[in-house]
């Protein structure tokens, strides 16, 4: 019982008291479910009905003898429902709530990505929905916001600390104290405490199982190397989760922000500014200072942007079981628009991350190679972000013009 939820020295479960029995709960039906194939079978009819599944896996030919090197092939997780592979995530916890018999669920979000995807849980199976996020995101993310409201689900703006997603995270942890017996907290990443880090890793392997599939099906062989984006860890490890046993190389791309000496970033294992410490509940590397004082981060791309990083990853960097990268926002940026009006794919940004690494390495390679590139979701929701990158006049006189027609009225 000691060492459940430990990957070495990282992970495990640090509570109040008062939530051990939920946890033990939802451990008991996790485990259930694990052993039943006939979860896991409605759980991939589910998401083929539902999300599109199996995502397709598209030979990019135009990148590949653009760079001249590796056959590189992407994995397409932004055709899942509300595009990104948080879908497979919280629609498999959904079905776990639907096993436990609990009527409300709740959960934390910094970028709104991950509250949208789990009100769309929430609205399918008829569950109450409260989504907590850091005041100064709701006021960033008013899309997102939007989208959750219409949806059915209540926006809980949280006014603690900084006003951004731990901070919400914790407001989240507060009220399941108050409600552990109606409601179940969705946990949008591979972190926090256990089961959380091993649950959201086993319903993303779906995507790295149906990858192995694919490659072998039209390549009859396995890729050289395999890339994703790494926030909290949950596309990373659904990624190399379909290739643990075989002599692929995983490699993971942190946010490198404006350069991994300025400060100014999200790379806690591939810097030097992180550190293993106990925050939220698990133990991880965090950005942290000496203190233990979370340090800022900083990304182009908000699904990065997190202090934290899945315990399993941090076992996999301490063992060298996966090597770690870091992209910067600019190098991000190029990446995006190479990849657009080649493959007429735009990424979301923080999938760029991974696409921005892979363009390093794809020359060095041989055509026998074979690469992977995760597209963890789509560009779409980036569009404020993007065009101010790309510093479009016109997109700037569109705002402009609407924010003008608001003031009028
Ligand atoms: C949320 C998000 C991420 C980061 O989350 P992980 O848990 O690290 O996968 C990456 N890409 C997209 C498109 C996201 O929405």
């Amino acid at each position: 019982m000691k060492n459940r939820g430990y990957y070495g020295d990282f992970g495990g479960a640090f509570l109040p008291e008062i939530l051990v029995a939920t946890f033990d709960q939802l451990e008991q039906a996790f485990e259930t479910a694990k052993k039943d194939p006939f979860f896991w079978e409605s759980y991939t009819r589910l998401m083929a009905s539902y999300s599109g599944r199996p995502t397709p896996l598209t030979f990019a030919e135009n990148l590949t003898s653009h760079f001249k090197g590796a056959r590189i092939y992407i994995k397409r997780e932004d055709l899942n429902h509300t595009g990104a592979h948080k879908a497979n995530n919280v629609m498999g916890q959904g079905l776990l709530v639907k096993k436990m018999g609990k009527k409300r669920v709740i959960a934390e979000t910094g970028a709104g990505q991950h509250g949208v995807a789990t009100a769309t849980m929430a609205a399918k199976f008829g569950f109450d929905c409260t989504i907590y996020m850091g005041e100064k995101d709701v006021m960033r993310q008013r899309p997102n916001v939007f989208w959750m409201e219409q949806l059915g689900a209540e926006v809980v703006p949280v006014v603690d600390g900084t006003r951004i997603l731990k901070d919400a995270i914790n407001e989240a942890f507060r009220d399941w104290v108050t409600n552990m017996d109606s409601t179940h907290y969705v946990f949008g990443t591979a972190c926090g405490p256990h089961p959380y880090p091993e649950m959201v890793t086993w319903f993303q392997s779906i995507l790295g199982k149906e990858a192995r599939n694919q490659i072998m099906e039209v390549e009859g062989k396995l890729p050289k190397r395999v890339y994703a984006c790494v926030g909290g860890g949950s596309n990373a490890m659904g990624l190399f989760s379909g290739f643990l046993d075989d002599p692929v190389e995983l490699v993971g791309v942190e946010a490198g922000g404006k350069g991994l000496s300025s400060g100014l970033h999200a790379s806690r294992l591939c810097s030097e500014d992180a550190s293993p410490g106990i925050a939220q509940g698990y133990k991880t590397y965090f950005l942290q200072d000496g203190d233990g004082q979370m340090k800022e981060t900083h990304s182009i791309s908000a699904g990065l942007d997190y202090v934290g990083v899945s315990p399993i990853l941090s076992r996999m960097y301490d063992q060298g079981k996966a090597r770690f990268e870091s992209a910067t926002d600019i190098e991000v940026v190029e990446a995006l628009k190479l990849t657009m009006v080649r493959e007429g794919i735009i990424p979301a940004l923080e999938s760029a991350h991974a696409f921005a690494q892979a363009f390093k390495e794809a020359p060095q390679l041989s055509e026998q190679d074979i690469i992977i590139i995760n597209q963890s979701g789509r560009g779409d929701k980036d569009i404020f972000t993007v065009a101010d990158a790309f510093d479009d006049p016109k997109w700037k006189e569109f705002i402009i013009k609407k924010a003008g027609e608001y003031s009028h009225a």
